[in-house]
């Protein structure tokens, strides 16, 4: 345990806080996340290198410094309620739940979903709710987010997500291709959203009624 620890210090220094991400409560949050226990047990030794890792059901969980990266944009509060689009292993949700008091995590694969939840169960957080459904949606019953972040690349912005969204609030979400995307981050405004473009990235799709067929 304590050289997962020393690997994950060694991970926020060189990776993350080496690469620019600068919050001290994303920094702090990724330091303290416990990333092996998100892996399958024979993937657990590449928990802390510069990489996604897969985690089955043909999903990764992504590389931890776009992980940090994306949470920093999200600029997450702590009377924040979040939604977290593609769950996957649930880490993203996990370092998330340390930032604010509510997380919402949907996720289309069932079994991941599962996985997720328990895992997210026993490392004792209990705000955080996984859900099995089709994320491009939302997640009406909890609207509207603070905070929305989808982990996955759509083809355009689905519109559920734009109109989930709180006065003042904000979504984090790749855009483009199948192949590679662009992090956009949109802020609603009143009734009006404005929206920026970051870096390029490149995600797993995302599919449903609003992302991609399949
Ligand atoms: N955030 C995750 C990694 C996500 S990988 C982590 O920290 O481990 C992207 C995930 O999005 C995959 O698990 C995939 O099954 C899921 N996904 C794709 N389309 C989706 C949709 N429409 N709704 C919910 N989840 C979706």
């Amino acid at each position: 345990m304590e050289s997962y620890q020393a690997e994950r210090e060694r991970m926020v220094n060189q990776q993350i806080a080496g690469k620019g991400v600068s919050d001290e409560k994303v920094l702090e949050a990724m330091r303290k996340v416990p990333r092996h226990v998100f892996l399958p047990e024979e993937a657990r030794a590449q928990a802390y290198l510069d990489s996604p890792v897969r985690i089955g059901s043909g999903q990764t969980i992504s590389q931890p410094y776009i992980v940090a990266l994306m949470t920093e944009l999200l600029d997450v509060h702590p009377d924040h309620r979040v939604l977290d689009v593609g769950t996957g292993s649930g880490y993203q949700a996990a370092i998330l739940g340390e930032l604010a008091e509510e997380v919402h995590s949907i996720e289309r694969h069932p079994e991941l979903a599962v996985s997720a939840s328990e895992r997210l169960e026993s490392l004792g957080y209990a705000h955080i709710h996984v859900h099995v459904g089709d994320g491009t949606q939302g997640y009406l019953a909890a609207a509207p987010f603070d905070r929305i972040i989808v982990a996955a690349a759509a083809p355009d912005v689905p519109e559920p997500l734009l109109e989930q969204l709180a006065e003042n609030g904000r979504l984090v979400i790749p855009v483009g291709t199948r192949f590679s995307q662009q992090l956009e981050v949109w802020d609603r405004v009143g009734d009006d959203y404005k929206q920026r473009k970051t870096i390029s990235v490149v995600f797993v799709p995302l599919i449903g009624k609003s992302g991609w067929e399949s």
